[in-house]
């Protein structure tokens, strides 16, 4: 992999802001930077290794082309609820095998996002997401300053993703001829990283991973048995109900961005419709899997009364199943430079009134409570 090129934003008032900084940045941070880290216990055991282990009852490799899509699902639901770990025989398919081809069958009329545009993409790009079959790659990271509990954190960044949020600033994902495809090459390729060894957690992020999904089960299937992080998965927030469905049982941390508390926000700054409801049926959604769950909040200016007030009042009602992470260094880029209501930081006020909300709703912030999330 090429050498990592570092997009780093200087604001008015001198600020400098570093876009995903990994161990090799660390030479030009100040000296009293801190990788602050709260590791997952030793003894963890990610949920994708278990699932490779569940033995799909009445399930053969040569059994697939008989079985319609609808009844794999229903095996594949029975088998999440009730898979006990069994030594596979030579022949069996074990769950995620059934993963992967459920995978290939919902890329053929593709509904994973809230567009559910139906394409078949082994044979066209998606509509919005412009991607075919297979996954592309930018980069890998090491990343140094994620939340505590994934950090450091080794990250997949995919390309191309289904929203045109005008506030993007990663734009150049978007152009899927500067990737690389993603293979289990990744593996070998990611343990050559500085740093790597050090990281605590595997994120997939973007663009966006859930548009990717059918590649990247393919890959995780690649993964040695001994790989211990967890799986860490940031998506927009408009994944469908397949997606979730799909990766129970694969992904150990939703990291959602929630990034609008209506419709019409979703609207005006990603181009999306029906965000909120699309959002808010995978946040249920992914709370009742019950596995850990980081809800991100990417604060926009002026965004406080429509979005975020909205968004944290219904998280209230998951308190003690969600940890929250508000991102609060909001830089203008990309078509927000155009637009006079995004090109401006968060006015201080606007932030403090989300910390108020926060502590006013009962929420828990993942920076301030990092040593609950692994109880
Ligand atoms: S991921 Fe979304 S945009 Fe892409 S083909 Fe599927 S439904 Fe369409």
């Amino acid at each position: 992999m090429t050498e990592r090129e570092y997009k780093v934003y200087v604001t008015p008032d001198g600020r400098q802001t570093v876009v995903d900084p990994d161990f090799d940045f660390i030479p030009l941070l100040p000296e009293d930077f801190k990788i602050i880290s709260q590791p997952p216990p030793y003894d963890f055991v990610p949920s994708y290794q278990r699932t490779r282990k569940i033995v799909v009852p009445g399930l053969s490799a040569e059994d697939l082309s008989q079985i319609n899509t609808h009844d794999l699902w229903k095996m594949h639901d029975r088998a999440l609820k009730e898979g006990a770990m069994s030594s596979l025989s030579s022949g069996d398919l074990n769950l995620l095998d059934l993963k992967i081809e459920l995978a290939r069958r919902e890329i053929q009329n593709c509904k994973l996002c809230g567009w559910m545009c139906a394409v078949n993409r082994f044979v066209q790009k998606g509509t919005y997401c412009g991607l075919e079959a297979e996954a592309f790659y930018s980069s890998l990271i090491a990343h140094i300053a994620e939340e505590p509990v994934i950090t450091p954190c080794m990250m997949i960044k995919l390309l191309g993703c289904s929203l045109r949020c005008k506030t993007c600033n990663a734009s150049e994902g978007l152009n899927l001829e500067q990737g690389k495809k993603l293979t289990k090459s990744v593996w070998d390729e990611m343990k050559e990283i500085n740093g790597y060894e050090k990281t605590i957690a595997l994120q997939l992020f973007g663009g966006n991973p859930d548009e990717s999904v059918f590649s990247i089960l393919r890959v995780l299937k690649g993964l040695s048995g001994d790989f211990k992080k967890p799986i860490v998965w940031n998506n927009h927030g408009y994944g469908s109900k397949t997606i979730y469905r799909m990766l129970q049982g694969v992904v150990d941390i939703w990291m959602p961005d929630f990034k609008y508390g209506n419709n019409m926000c979703g609207r005006e700054v990603s181009g999306v419709l029906d965000y909120w409801d699309i959002a808010v049926q995978g946040i249920e959604q992914i709370i009742n899997h019950d596995v850990k769950v980081i809800i991100r909040i990417l604060l926009l200016p002026g965004h406080v009364d429509c979005c975020y007030k909205n968004i944290l009042e219904w998280l209230s009602s998951y308190s003690d199943k969600i940890f929250v992470s508000i991102i609060d260094n909001y830089i203008p880029d990309w078509k927000a430079l155009q637009d006079p209501n995004l090109n401006r930081m968060v006015p201080a006020e606007e932030i403090e009134r989300i910390r108020d909300l926060i502590t006013y709703y009962g929420l828990r912030d993942v920076w301030d409570n990092a040593k609950d999330f692994w109880r």
